[in-house]
């Protein structure tokens, strides 16, 4: 797999969407558009691609959907007007340099995406923590991921996902809970429907309040509440021990904190814990005889367990059935978190979240400091915690935030509670907003645009959910003066530190994305991940690797020495309490709210909702219920109704499915405001967070639904 193939300027590229990682072959058609196919040399997805990545070539060459040209607003009420490059930097580089003069570091934020690549993100993080000092840096990725991030760290050591794609073949047992892969992971999805077809003997249960398009391949189907999973986990578990299906010798030589797990199952029940999550009894025992039983069982998850306020609790949770049973370090087995964005998982090396820094290392962690800033060759690294991507608002709202830089993401309509949102984007002083698509609701609030260069017009490289780096390869030109993400920040860093700290000017000197990989890469040295001996030549000539890499080859899969990342070199069972969501159903609010993505849509769409045959899978958001809700409420399929909390209401067309809970309702993810006339579907989720991931709980607000009074 090299840089070109060699026809018609064909570059070796990488998908954009979901956390898959397709490989995709990108050729230049000479008009600003591109044709895309899927690349057969690629590990991910050996040439196939969804209905997202096969469009791809459909949302280059748009007119009127870019930024083209950096912008300024020198009044909140003022028009934007459009300002060269020069004065936009030098603007940008005024606004830190005077907020942090007046009010201090930590008076200014960034706000990042799982969309950036490791460059990007590695340069925003040094700006942040080594010049302007900092650990205020966070990323959407909090919203999808840190859930998975804490239950990986916790349990097994250290934030890495043990298995690899070819699991999906190798599995005798393959668990999918709270991940709606059909539609959010289609490609690995499609590997897995295919290894079922090849294999009979092959079990797949899925756990889900809904019976998603996931669920028709599976043998056994679980509708378990929406944030009960705990009770459903540790009652399989319950089963396991009694039926002395765990393996003893694995927990004895490899783990720690069993005993003290097992005293917290006691209470766990099939008949209690049924009671809880909603899941029959008898497919309790089944799922755990399964899960157990098989050769090798593989569990795939993402957002319906990281999404609520004991996410990592879930995580868990879900870690300790491949622990008690050993399904864990062999091929077609492990916990196997799939990540959502295309980069969520490089932002996490690089220490794109305020919690860690690059190489996986901890801001709290003295030692860890001092070596980050050893390698920058800056004093110190900053000590005070920094604030997560909720927390962040928070103290915006509270006008604690001076200036804040959102980079490829779109908190006006992604981010919960948006009414405390779009308040604190009103009250920061100064909002920059680097941003590619001129659709994006957040472009309202911002006073200084940045214009950004997209896929694919990068270089650059993302990591997937298996561990796997690949390079992303630019086909055209940025239009307009769009420039690449890791050039605008470079460009800013050294103009502020000719004005704060001008011995750091040549720090963020760099002349390609190779030479800021190269540096990224050299912080992974003597870390879990250590890939420190990877560079650009090395994925050009063989292509994608996964870490940690020695060199000559990546590790597909973890821990199969039984050797884990903590103190005492095992596992650890954590007496996980029963907790439940944060948004309790009531006599006012009795629907259980959730939401989730569609097939043929991304995030808020600034990119999907260009192409006119991924709209027409779903033309616009509804309101999905049980059909026995409807009648309860007195609501035809297809009126107006609307969906209130405590929080805000929305208006929608309401829609009959009895693949939902009866008491369960949803509602896609992807539509903001503009479409719903005022505040999308995020003025009603929950910005209440889980205590150790500190990831806000989108996936369950409490709500009452009735018909609209329309004026
Ligand atoms: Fe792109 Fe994900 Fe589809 Fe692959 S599965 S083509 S990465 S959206």
């Amino acid at each position: 797999m090299t840089a070109t193939t060699g026809h018609n300027n064909t570059v070796s590229s990488i998908c954009c969407y979901c956390g898959t990682g397709c490989g995709v072959q990108v050729t230049p058609l000479g008009d600003g558009t591109v044709r895309v196919i899927g690349d057969d040399s690629h590990p991910a997805n050996f040439g196939r691609l969804c209905s997202k990545g096969r469009t791809l070539g459909d949302t280059t060459g748009r007119p009127g959907a870019r930024l083209l040209r950096p912008t300024l607003r020198l009044a909140k009420d003022a028009p934007a007007q459009a300002v060269s490059w020069d004065s936009a930097l030098a603007t940008v580089s005024d606004k830190l340099a005077a907020a942090i003069r007046e009010h201090g570091p930590d008076s200014v934020a960034f706000y990042l995406s799982g969309q950036l690549l490791t460059e990007d993100y590695y340069l925003f993080n040094k700006l942040a923590r080594g010049l302007v000092g900092s650990n205020n840096i966070d990323t959407n990725s909090r919203l999808c991921m840190s859930s998975a991030v804490t239950g990986y760290k916790l349990t097994l050591g250290a934030d890495a996902p043990p298995a690899c794609y070819d699991d999906l073949e190798l599995a005798g047992c393959v668990f999918i809970a709270g991940a709606n892969m059909a539609y959010a992971h289609p490609v690995l999805f499609r590997r897995l429907e295919e290894a079922k077809a090849a294999n009979p003997d092959m079990k797949i249960i899925v756990a889900d309040p809904r019976r998603t398009d996931t669920a028709s391949i599976a043998d056994l189907y679980l509708p378990v509440l929406p944030g009960t999973d705990v009770a459903l986990f540790h009652a399989m578990l319950n089963v396991m021990i009694w039926e002395e299906l765990i393996d003893r010798d694995y927990i004895a030589q490899h783990t720690e904190g069993f005993a003290a797990l097992r005293q917290r199952l006691r209470e766990f029940t099939p008949r209690a814990a049924s009671e809880l999550c909603g899941v029959h009894e008898d497919d309790i025992v089944t799922a755990a005889r399964w899960f157990a039983s098989s050769p090798a069982t593989l569990s795939c998850y993402t957002m319906g367990l990281n999404q609520y306020s004991n996410g990592s609790d879930k995580n868990a949770a879900l870690i300790h059935l491949h622990l008690a049973t050993g399904h864990i370090g062999k091929p077609g087995a492990g916990p196997f978190s799939l990540t959502g964005q295309p980069n969520a998982m490089g932002g996490r090396e690089v220490g794109g979240l305020a919690t860690v820094l690059p190489g996986h290392r901890d801001p709290a962690n003295a030692a860890h400091r001092a070596e980050v800033a050893a390698l920058w060759q800056v004093p110190a690294l900053p000590a005070q915690p920094g604030l997560s991507a909720v927390e962040m608002f928070e103290a915006a709202a509270e006008g604690k935030i001076k200036v804040l830089w959102i980079a490829c993401t779109n908190p006006a309509q992604s981010l919960p509670d948006q009414a405390l949102v779009r308040a604190a984007l009103e009250r920061v002083d100064c909002v920059i907003v680097q941003e590619a698509f001129a659709g994006s609701e957040t472009l309202a609030y911002a006073d200084i645009v940045l214009p950004a260069a997209t896929w694919p017009e990068k270089d650059g490289t993302v990591t997937n959910s298996e561990r796997r780096i690949s390079r992303v390869r630019a086909a055209l030109p940025a239009p307009g003066e769009a420039r690449e993400d890791w050039r605008i920040v470079a460009a800013v860093a050294q103009r502020l530190a000719a004005t704060i700290a001008p011995q750091h000017v040549a720090k963020f000197a760099f002349a390609d994305g190779g030479s800021v990989f190269a540096e990224h890469a050299a912080t992974t040295a003597g870390r879990d991940l250590d890939y420190s001996a990877l560079s650009y030549a090395i994925l050009d000539v063989h292509g994608p690797q996964q870490w940690p890499f020695d060199g000559k080859v990546g590790r597909s899969r973890l821990y199969g020495d039984g050797v884990f990342p903590t103190a005492s070199g095992r596992a650890q069972f954590l007496d996980v309490a029963w907790r439940t969501p944060a948004d309790k159903v009531s006599a006012h609010f009795p629907i259980r709210l959730t939401t989730g993505r569609l097939r043929d849509h991304w995030h808020s769409m600034s990119r999907t909702a260009l192409v006119p045959t991924l709209t027409r899978h779903v033309e616009e958001p509804a309101l999905v219920m049980h059909p026995r809700d409807m009648q309860r409420h007195k609501l035809q399929a297809g009126e107006l109704v609307k969906v209130r909390n405590k929080r805000g209401a929305i208006y929608l067309p309401v829609q009959a499915d009895d693949s939902l809970r009866a008491g369960v309702a949803f509602i896609p993810m992807h539509w903001g405001g503009a479409a719903l006339g005022g505040q999308g579907i995020n003025a009603l989720t929950s910005r209440a967070l889980d205590p150790q991931s500190k990831q806000p709980e989108l996936k369950l607000a409490a709500v009452s639904v009735e018909p609209a009074k329309l004026p």
